[in-house]
């Protein structure tokens, strides 16, 4: 199998705070790779803006040590490399004062797509977006991208759309949840809207409940003061989590595109029952021999935020009324993985007796490491001695199933850049799904606080609080194992 690279349309794009840890990481080495893979036209500009005082020249160092540092081994290819630096170029701006604008304005005479990326904090976004307009450097087919955190809370959330909204319409605002880039998560949607096999049984009829679990190995240490005023609700479950669960859950839009995907995802939000305070737990990770406590971490003695949190949801709609969602997500985990789980209820009658007959059909879509998918089938054990029944996966990891071409199992980032050109909305949240999801979390969050809720303690390593474990067992279910 040949993989197709479309080139998009040529433009110049500029990256504010290109000089910041995002930008480094993630967003140049991303671009760099869809340079080295065909996919950006002759005459692609990408235009780095920072308060740095430098010049093109040594934002172009910057970045090769960057490229170096983060770019795999696709660095090593000097030619390229120096091609893609090649098209770099730098301006020092002060987002909010004067210094620069007019230096920005003078490089943005084309007739190309122009897109804006944000990788700021978002208290410049107002400044920046006012800024683009008063020196005519947007126009009306201008885009910008913005990066999570959106708001910590639904009035901040909205008070940001209202800055943005002053100087950019909706279809020009790419809001990035980097989740909604991974190859799998967009497979989810080609699984459940392209085969028949899965849509008929997607429902309170044959889907016992599902699992979404998001887990890390590393701790908060770096950001453990940003972190502490997060936590993992809103660090991961009111965007990620959400998001998961939205396009697990939603109804199949009428056809494939950035608004009739993001209306059904919406009424998801909506149709999500208020969270039972029982139905939550919440968890802070101790020290282990090798690694600090998550309060030590967050250099907070005393801190109550939760790096851990467990919970059991319900959609009040036809679809999946009395089907239990059971999310989770955590920090010192045991391994490294982000998995979703659809399974299936059992037979409502089984021919085979005993052990036999409790076999489960279960639908798990990874997300990392691995990313796939396999469905756990039962047969029979194969050789003699009668029919023993085992369950095995029917398993497609997509680094076997597509052989070389999984090797293009590309980077969410630059998957959503090269959507930002080409002016695909459909994997970047809407301003009113943002807003609804914190107006689903708010409440939670508020309810911690009044009652000063104290995080159960796990240990570094482990599942995360033996209370997440009760959730389910309570249930008469479990969860499935943490495997890296
Ligand atoms: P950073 O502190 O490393 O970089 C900030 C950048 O903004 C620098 O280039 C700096 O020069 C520029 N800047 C700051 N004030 C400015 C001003 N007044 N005018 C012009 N430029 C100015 O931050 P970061 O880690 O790169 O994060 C950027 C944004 O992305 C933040 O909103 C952060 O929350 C978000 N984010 C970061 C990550 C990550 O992995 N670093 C992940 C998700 C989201």
């Amino acid at each position: 199998m040949v993989s197709r690279v479309i080139p998009v349309d040529p433009f110049d794009l500029v990256i504010f705070g290109g000089t910041g840890d995002l930008a480094r990481r993630k967003i140049l080495p991303g671009l760099y790779r869809r340079f080295r893979a065909g996919q950006m036209p002759e005459g692609a500009r990408i235009i780095g803006a920072a308060r740095s005082e430098m010049d093109a020249e040594g934002y172009r160092q910057l970045i090769s040590a960057a490229i170096a540092e983060f770019g795999g081994t696709e660095a090593e290819d000097q030619a390229s490399l120096a091609a893609f630096l090649g098209g770099l170029d730098y301006v020092t701006i002060d987002a909010t004062g004067d210094g620069g604008w007019k230096d920005l304005a003078a490089l943005m005479s084309r007739d190309v797509v122009r897109a804006f990326y944000f990788s700021v904090a978002p208290a410049l976004f107002g400044a920046l977006a006012e800024r683009l307009h008063a020196h005519g450097i947007a126009n009306d087919q201008s885009r910008i991208v913005v990066e999570k955190p959106f708001g910590r809370d639904l009035a901040s959330a909205r008070s940001l759309n209202q800055t943005l909204a002053a100087h950019f319409d909706e279809h020009q605002i790419y809001r990035i949840d980097h989740y909604l880039g991974k190859e799998t998560v967009q497979n989810l949607m080609a699984v459940r809207f392209g085969n028949v096999l899965f849509e008929p049984l997607w429902n309170n009829h044959y889907v016992d409940h599902i699992q979404i679990t998001v887990a890390e190995t590393v701790g908060v240490g770096g950001r453990g003061s940003y972190y502490d005023k997060s936590g993992a609700m809103r660090d991961m479950v009111q965007n990620h989590l959400m998001q998961l669960l939205c396009l697990i859950a939603m109804e199949p839009p009428s056809h494939f595109d950035a608004d009739a995907v993001r209306d059904e995802k919406l009424k998801v939000i909506r149709a999500l029952q208020p969270l039972d305070p029982h139905h939550v737990v919440r968890g802070q990770y101790d020290a282990s021999t090798e690694s600090p406590s998550y309060r030590e971490d967050a250099e907070n003695a005393r801190s109550f935020t939760e790096s851990f949190v467990a919970m059991k949801c319900h959609i009040a709609n036809w679809r999946w009324a009395g089907v239990p969602f059971y999310l989770r997500t955590g920090k010192r985990l045991k391994a490294r993985s982000s998995e979703i789980a659809v399974v299936f209820q059992d037979l409502g009658h089984s021919i085979f007796e005993g052990d036999e007959a409790r076999h489960r059909n279960i639908l798990s879509i990874r997300l990392q490491p691995n990313e796939g998918m396999d469905l756990q089938v039962t047969i029979k054990e194969p050789g003699p001695g009668g029919m023993r029944l085992i369950d095995v996966p029917l398993d497609m990891t997509f680094a076997d199933a597509l052989g070389d071409d999984a090797g293009d199992v590309t980077d969410a980032y630059e998957r959503l850049i090269m959507d930002v050109i080409r002016g695909n909305q459909t994997l970047f949240m809407r301003g009113d799904e943002v807003e609804a999801a914190w107006a689903w979390t708010d409440p939670i969050i508020a309810g911690w606080e009044a009652r000063n809720d104290v995080p159960k303690h796990y240990d570094t390593g482990s599942n995360g609080p033996e209370d997440a474990m009760m959730l389910m067992h309570r249930d008469g279910r479990r969860w499935r194992e943490i495997k890296g």
